[in-house]
C-alpha cells in the first residue's frame, strides 16, 4: 500500500507541532506527565480537506480566528499526490475537474497550481464477452461504447429518462422532490431491470454506477442516483448524466499540472501553520453552559465559539458529541456508507499506447480493473496507466496483499493494452477502504429510505456546530469541487452567525 506521505507535510506537520501556543503538564492518574496544548479561537474546522481548508481561508479572511483540526499527517484528505518511484508524481483520489466544476478551478487558479487537458487522444478500448475492441471515440456517438443498435437505443431512452427525472430533483433539497417517496424507496437497481432491459445496455450502466459512485447498482437509492446527476452542474447548467461519464466535456476532462494535491498543500501553506494542526484526530466536541465548545482532539484541546465538522458522515459518525446530537442528524450519519475504491497505477518509460493508437482509457465487464485512465504527465516524459478498482472489486481485493493486487491488475492491462504493459518500471496502489480516516470513497452514498427520511439534517447546523464536506454540497456533491462549495457556504453560514 503506498504510504500517504509527502516530504511537505512532514515539513508542516513539524512546523504544526512548533507552532503550538500553551504548553501544559496534565496529571493521567498514573503519575505520568503529557504535554497537552490549549488554543482558544473563534472556529474550530475539524478536517482538513478542501472543504475543511476552504472553510479556514474563507473564515480567516472574514475576520475570525480559525483552527483546523487534521487526524492525518498531511492535508487533502481524499486528494492524495503519490510520489513513484521514477521521481514523478501520481494522484491516489480526487484527480480530474470539468465543465461547471467553477469553485475548484477558482481555487486552483488562485493558488497557482495549473491545469491540462486529460490525454484523450485516440481510440477507447472495450472489452467485454471476452472480446476487446478498440473503437473511435470522435463519432456521433462520443464515448458510447459500440454494442449492438438495440443495445445503443436502449442506452440513449434510459439515460434521457434519467436526465428527466434528474431535472425534477431540486439540488438543495432532493428529499422535497414531488416523487422523492416513489423514487427513495427502490434501488437503482430496481430501477435499471425495468428500465435497462437490453442486456448490453444495462452493462453500459453498471459499469458507468460503478465507475461513478464506486458503489453497485442495488446500493443506491434511486433518488440519490438522480440528485447526484442533478447536482453535476452548476446554478446556471443542469446537471446531467453524460457530465458524469464524459472525458471530452465531462467531469474528467482536465488534470492539475503536479498532481491534484498541490491544491490543499498550497492552501494550507497559505493559511499558515498556526491555523492548520496535522496528526489531530478529533476524538470530542462538547458544549459548555456557557454555549462554547470544547474540540478534544490528539495532542490539543481547543475551545471555540464554533465548530465545522468538514469530515464525511460516517467520519463525524465516530466522534463522540456531548450532548447527543438530535436523533436525525446521528441516524443520518449512521446511513451514509463510504464506496468501496482504489486506484492502481503502473508507470512506463513510455505511455506505449498512445503510439498504438490508443487514448488508454478502457470500459471491461471482467477483471479487478474496470475503467482506465491514461495518468501520464503533460509532457508525456513517461507513460501511467491508472485502473480504478470499485465496489465489488475493490471488496474482493480488500484483504489481498499488494503483490496480488498488482498482479491481477497487471493482468488486466495486458489484456486492454498488450503484452508490453507486463513490465511497468513502478507501480503504486492506493486502497481507501483501508484508510482510518477516509475508509473508502469517493463519497459516502445514500441507499434507499435516506435521504427522504433524513437528508434534511444533513445541513442543519446542531446549535454551533455546522456541516461541510462534499456531501453537504448541492452541486457537484462527491467531487473537489463539491468540497470547495461546501466549505465556501460554511464560512458564509459561520460568518452571518457569529
Ligand atoms: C479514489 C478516488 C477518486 C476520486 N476521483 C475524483 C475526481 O477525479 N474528481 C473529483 O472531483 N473528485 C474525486 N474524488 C472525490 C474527492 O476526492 C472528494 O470529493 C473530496 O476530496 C472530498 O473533500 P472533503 O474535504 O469533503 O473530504 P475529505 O477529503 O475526506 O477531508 C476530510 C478530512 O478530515 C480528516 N478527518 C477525518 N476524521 C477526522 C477526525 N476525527 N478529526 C480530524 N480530522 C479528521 C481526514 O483525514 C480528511 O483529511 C475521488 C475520491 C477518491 C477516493
Amino acid at each position: 500500500m503506498a504510504r500517504e506521505r509527502h516530504p511537505l507535510t512532514r515539513r508542516r506537520a513539524l512546523l504544526g507541532g512548533a507552532a503550538a501556543t500553551t504548553l501544559i503538564a496534565t496529571g493521567t492518574g498514573t503519575g505520568t506527565a503529557v504535554a497537552a496544548d490549549t488554543r482558544d479561537v473563534d472556529v474550530a474546522v475539524i478536517g482538513g480537506g478542501l472543504a475543511g481548508l476552504t472553510a479556514a481561508r474563507d473564515l480567516s479572511a472574514g475576520g475570525r480566528t480559525v483552527l483546523v483540526l487534521e487526524a492525518r499527517d498531511r492535508v487533502g484528505g481524499r486528494v492524495v499526490n503519490l510520489p513513484l518511484p521514477n521521481g514523478g508524481v501520481s494522484e491516489g483520489g480526487g484527480e480530474f475537474i470539468g465543465p461547471t466544476q467553477d469553485r475548484i478551478k477558482a481555487l486552483a487558479d488562485d493558488l497557482g497550481v495549473a491545469t491540462f487537458a486529460t490525454y484523450n487522444t485516440g481510440k477507447n478500448v472495450l472489452y467485454k464477452d471476452g472480446r476487446r475492441t478498440p473503437y473511435a471515440t470522435d463519432g456521433l456517438l462520443g464515448s458510447v461504447p459500440p454494442i449492438d443498435a438495440a443495445g445503443l437505443a436502449n442506452a440513449a431512452a434510459v439515460q434521457a429518462l434519467l436526465d428527466d427525472m434528474a431535472k425534477k430533483v431540486p439540488v438543495d433539497a432532493p428529499w422535497t422532490a414531488e416523487k422523492a417517496e416513489e423514487w427513495d424507496r427502490q434501488t437503482f437497481e430496481t430501477w435499471l431491470r425495468a428500465n435497462a432491459v437490453i442486456p448490453s445496455a444495462r452493462f453500459l450502466f453498471d459499469v458507468a454506477c460503478t465507475s461513478i459512485f464506486s458503489a453497485q447498482p442495488r446500493e443506491l437509492s434511486l433518488l440519490y442516483v438522480l440528485f447526484y446527476i442533478a447536482s453535476a452542474g452548476n446554478e446556471s447548467t443542469p446537471g446531467t448524466f453524460e457530465r458524469l461519464t464524459e472525458t471530452a466535456d465531462g467531469a474528467q476532462a482536465t488534470r492539475f499540472v503536479g498532481g491534484s494535491q498541490l491544491v490543499p498543500l498550497k492552501l494550507a501553506a497559505k493559511l499558515g501553520a498556526d491555523r492548520v494542526r496535522l496528526s489531530a484526530p478529533v476524538r470530542r466536541i462538547a458544549r459548555g453552559s456557557d454555549g462554547r465548545y470544547t474540540v478534544t482532539a490528539d495532542g490539543v484541546t481547543v475551545t471555540a465559539r464554533r465548530v465545522v465538522v468538514a469530515v464525511p458522515p460516517p467520519l463525524a459518525a465516530r466522534i463522540d458529541f456531548d450532548p447527543l446530537l438530535p436523533a436525525a442528524r446521528d441516524q443520518l450519519s449512521q446511513r451514509l456508507p463510504m464506496g468501496a475504491i482504489g486506484k492502481a497505477i503502473a508507470v512506463y518509460a513510455t505511455p506505449f499506447w498512445r503510439a498504438d493508437g490508443l487514448n488508454g482509457q478502457v470500459v471491461s465487464d471482467a477483471g479487478v480493473v474496470r475503467s482506465t485512465f491514461d495518468n501520464s504527465p503533460p509532457d508525456g516524459s513517461y507513460g501511467a496507466l491508472m485502473g480504478f478498482i470499485e465496489a465489488d472489486e475493490m471488496r474482493a481485493y480488500d484483504a489481498a496483499s499488494e503483490a496480488e493486487v498488482k498482479a491481477a491488475v497487471l493482468k488486466d492491462y495486458v489484456t486492454y493494452f498488450g503484452a508490453k504493459a507486463a513490465s511497468p518500471t513502478g507501480f503504486v496502489l492506493q486502497r481507501w477502504d483501508n484508510e482510518g480516516f477516509s475508509r473508502g470513497g469517493p463519497v459516502a452514498y445514500a441507499p434507499p429510505g435516506v435521504l427522504s427520511r433524513y437528508g434534511a439534517a444533513l445541513r442543519q447546523p446542531v446549535g454551533g456546530i455546522h456541516w461541510a464536506g462534499t456531501e453537504t454540497s448541492s452541486y457537484w456533491n462527491g467531487y473537489m469541487d463539491g468540497a470547495v462549495r461546501s466549505g465556501e457556504r460554511v464560512a458564509r453560514e459561520v460568518l452571518a452567525a457569529l
